[in-house]
């Protein structure tokens, strides 16, 4: 009697089983790492996501790869550390706050006040911030919670002024009136990179301004922001340019306002360009800038921070930038001074990235950090390979950033961040240039220290967010202290990021690492794709098209949503998303379950049979064979961080090798009368199945961590499998730990071949195979022969295992055999294989039904062709109308090529 336990229920349900194998995880400290780790240590700091933020597709891929990574190294023996932690994403989270507080009460800031606003944010910050946390666990992620930093903790604020006080006292942090990009609607200045280019409707119009003293002369000047003029101090012209070149020296009158401005030379003006002069606004223009420092020329700037006009904009003040705009277009039409307008084919204006206004060029008095010598280690570090991007042409991306080497704003008109660590004394004289006294302390101070005075007030201002993000790497391992974390886990493995924060964020990074560590931050840096939707446009809330990962965990279970993302992100390359993908990495996981499932029904009837010898039989010795290969495959891309081609490699192997055909061939051997059989084929099961999920753990925690405890619990103590408690702590072997054998794995693989090629000619003709014989008739008989004589004997030896598995009553294997007439054939290599059809199917009719088949085709095929060919359809349909149609005639293609193939094997 055969004992049948109930070992695991029959469908795989992910949401009652991943908290609580996460949670028991978690309790059992699994993921926490020790300070102090002797061997191989393996460190990753998580791309600290803002604290506002939740869970999107693209933190789903990031942080998936991470922590494959990281379970893959802990699998390998490495201390194995994930920090995570949150950004405090300054302009970002106060923009939140600031609207809520809008909605709910109806205030601004500043009707709370700083200190009121900023305590709000905390609280804001403490009820919300936790989120993106809590979904980084339903991925799960196996980061050392007990570790988890936030941008604005104590440790890092204190980490933020000291590397700002060392920068300073060094010379390399300074305070400066320049043209910045400047937000109105967020009311602070931006880094050059936060301003992004981006295209928009825009016009030239051509302004006539009145040179003075001379009656109706005019110099026309082209511009697509006319309310700049506005701050005029100046024309330019070129003395190459005969046009002008008599006027140099002389005085025009700036329109509406009657400012007097001096008719300039300056190489600036470029006689090809628009009308060949150009107007000169230093406040607003970073070109203008330029020519205004070479020429003494007066700045006046007319905006005020929010984006109206000020007092020098005269009677515009107080007006918004684009409705002063059409004024001025207004009052220069009737004073018929507007010589032209056309429209604008290039528009390109800088939008704020945090809130997508267009911002302006503004001028102002900042914080900036010096930037050149600091970039030279940095760019040095990437040429040379000491950091190394992968894929490597990112590297490019990361130099045009360095070796622009501008210097970085700091400084940030907003409340919420780190408050930059200046104070002003107001009792010393200011310096020569007029600018009060400053001085920079790591801690609060309580007087001046140049005269002792108490009357100082600290800096308003805070600092770029990403200031505190550049020194993540060290300052969430408790620098500036001399901390045990930095010593065993700095520089870290491998920075896992996307690319449209390589300046922003991986450069400054690099900069600081070396600058106050003296080491780079990490040897990698992966550059993963962008998940775009469907059609491959990117996801964003505004546009509605986002997949949310959460959902989809809900609905296909979280090994499934990581699972996909693996086996779908090529290196680098974007990825197209719909949900429906998800049904890969869930198609995978229950095949996987039931799999398992079987082998594990079968061990728990182990008992039943006698403990015996093992004595394993060829497709065992293939099948182990064939699991070193894939361990041998899997390290290697993983090493290369080819983590799909690794995912690629497991599923297949799990898939095809392991369901499809080794548990098929060996259910015979768990219903038969040999005792050894029996017992090695439950051996090999059981290795296989547990070498497979220590391998897939990293890529699916949650269902092989369920399955291998039952494993475990069935194969009482089974060689490396009682030292570990769970199969997250335990081992994933070196491919040349699984016995292997070349010439049983050739014979079998070939003997597959085989299988399948007479699969194949069944699978040509099963509707007429099936009607004379019934379903699941073996065919009566099947010929193999090979041009290689060592082949025919090998195949010899399996000639049951073909019957068997080929569903063939008779299997001749000779050399030399000849194609049988009416029969099928098929090729592979030196091997081929025949299936007698005689009696089986009616060739004549046959023929006839594949000939109509292929005429209609034909002509259907031809429509359609003819059709992707019409220009006028292909201007006129929409893309996926033509995708649609190009689908079909591939379809279709494909289909042609198989009737003519059956033609050919019956002969025409
Ligand atoms: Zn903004
Ligand atoms: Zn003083």
């Amino acid at each position: 009697m055969t004992r049948q336990r109930e070992v695991l229920p029959p469908r795989y349900e992910p949401g009652k089983f991943e908290k609580e194998v996460y949670d028991a995880s978690e309790r059992a400290g699994y993921f926490t790492t020790p300070d102090a780790a002797e061997g191989d240590r393996y460190c990753i700091v998580i791309p600290p996501p803002n604290v506002t933020g939740a869970l999107h597709m693209g933190h789903a891929l990031n942080n998936v790869i991470q922590d494959v990574l990281i379970r893959y190294h802990k699998m390998r023996g490495a201390a194995s550390l994930w920090i995570p932690g949150t950004d405090h994403a300054g302009i970002a989270t106060q923009n939140v706050v600031e609207r809520e507080l809008m909605e709910t009460e109806g205030k601004t800031r500043e009707d709370l006040g700083r200190e009121a606003f900023v305590e709000r944010i905390w609280k804001w910050k403490e009820k919300h911030g936790g989120r993106i946390i809590e979904q980084l666990k339903r991925l799960g992620c196996a980061c050392d919670w007990t570790r988890t930093r936030f941008t604005l903790d104590e440790g890092l604020s204190r980490a933020v002024r000291e590397v700002f006080l060392r920068l300073y006292e060094r010379g390399l942090i300074y305070r400066g009136e320049k043209l910045i990009n400047w937000c109105p609607r967020c009311e602070t200045a931006l880094a050059h990179d936060e301003a992004k280019h981006r295209k928009i409707p825009g016009k030239f119009w051509d302004i006539k301004y009145p040179v003075k003293d001379e009656e109706d002369t005019f110099i026309v000047v082209s511009t697509t922001r006319p309310e700049t003029m506005l701050g005029d101090t100046a024309i330019a012209v070129n003395e190459n340019d005969e046009r002008y070149r008599h006027l140099i020296g002389k005085t025009a009158v700036l329109p509406l306002l009657g400012r007097e401005l001096p008719i300039i030379h300056d190489e600036h003006a470029d006689p090809e360009k628009g009308t060949g002069a150009v107007k000169i606004t230093p406040a607003h223009d970073p070109d203008d800038f330029e020519v205004g420092e070479r020429h003494n020329l007066p700045r006046i700037n007319i905006l005020s921070p929010d984006g109206t006009l000020n007092e020098n904009a005269g009677p515009y003040s107080g007006l918004d930038r684009f409705h002063a705009r059409e004024r001025i277009l207004k009052d220069l039409e009737t004073q018929e001074l507007v010589a032209g307008e056309r429209d604008h084919e290039d528009y390109e204006v800088p939008h704020c990235y945090r809130c997508q206004s267009i911002v302006e060029p503004y001028l102002s008095k900042q914080w900036f950090v010096k930037m050149a010598s600091l970039l030279e280690p940095a760019i040095e570090a990437v040429k040379s390979r000491q950091v190394r991007f992968i894929p490597e042409r990112y590297a490019q991306n990361y130099l045009n950033w360095t070796e622009a080497r501008i210097d970085w704003c700091i400084s940030r008109q907003i409340w919420w961040g780190h408050r930059i660590p200046i104070w002003y004394c107001d009792d010393c004289p200011p310096d020569e240039d007029g600018s009060e006294y400053a001085f920079a302390s790591a801690d609060a101070p309580k007087s001046c220290p140049k005269c002792s005075g108490t009357n100082i007030r600290q800096e308003e201002d805070v600092l770029d967010t990403w200031f505190s993000s550049a020194l993540w790497p060290f300052s969430t391992m408790n620098w500036p202290e001399e901390h045990d974390l930095l010593k065993n886990y700095y520089p870290t493995n491998v920075l896992v990021t996307a690319r449209d924060i390589i300046g922003f964020w991986v450069a400054r990074m690099v900069v600081m690492g070396l600058e106050f560590m003296k080491e780079k931050p990490f040897d990698h840096v992966y550059i993963h794709g962008t998940i775009l939707d469907e059609k491959g446009d990117i996801m964003s809330k505004s546009r509605g098209n986002g997949i949310d990962p959460i959902e989809m965990i809900d609905l296909y279970g979280a090994d499934a949503v990581r699972f996909s993302l693996m086996i779908l992100s090529t290196e680098g390359q974007d990825l197209k998303l719909a949900p429906t993908k998800f049904e890969l990495g869930r198609n995978f996981t229950n095949k996987l379950w039931n799999a398992a499932r079987f082998v594990l029904m079968n061990l728990a009837s182990t008992s039943e049979t006698a403990e015996s010898e093992v004595i394993y039989e060829p497709e065992d010795k293939w099948i182990m064979h064939a699991l070193s290969k894939t361990v041998a495959t899997y390290h290697d891309e993983i090493k290369n961080y080819r983590i799909n081609a690794a995912a690629m490699a497991l599923r297949n192997f799990t898939w095809d090798r392991f369901c499809d055909w080794y548990l098929e061939i060996v259910k015979r051997r768990f219903a038969g009368p040999d005792d050894i059989s029996k017992y090695t084929a439950y051996r090999v099961c059981g290795y296989v199945l547990d070498i497979l999920l220590r391998l897939l753990s990293p890529f699916m925690p949650f269902v092989t961590e369920g399955l291998w405890r039952q494993l475990k619990e069935l194969s009482d103590g089974a060689p490396g499998m009682a030292e570990s408690p769970a199969l997250m702590t335990a081992r994933i072997p070196d491919a040349n730990e699984i016995p292997t054998d070349r010439g049983a794995y050739a014979a079998i693989e070939e003997t597959i071949e085989v299988i399948r090629l007479i699969r194949a000619v069944r699978g040509d003709y099963n509707r007429q195979i099936s009607e004379k014989l019934g379903a699941r008739e073996p065919l009566p008989e099947a010929l193999a022969t090979s041009d290689d004589p060592a082949q025919i004997e090998r195949l010899k030896n399996n000639e049951a295992l073909i019957k068997l598995m080929a569903k063939v009553k008779k299997v001749t294997i000779e050399a030399g055999i000849s194609e049988p007439k009416q029969a099928a054939a098929k090729v592979s290599g030196p091997l081929s294989v025949f299936v007698p059809l005689e009696g089986l199917i009616d060739f004549e009719a046959e023929r006839k039904r594949l000939q109509n088949e292929k005429t209609k085709l034909e002509k259907n095929l031809q429509g359609r062709r003819n059709k992707l060919r019409n220009r006028d359809f292909l201007t006129k349909a929409k893309p996926e109308i033509i995708e649609r149609e190009k689908g079909l005639v591939a379809e279709m293609e494909k289909e042609f090529a198989k009737i003519e193939k059956s033609l050919a094997n019956i002969g025409e």
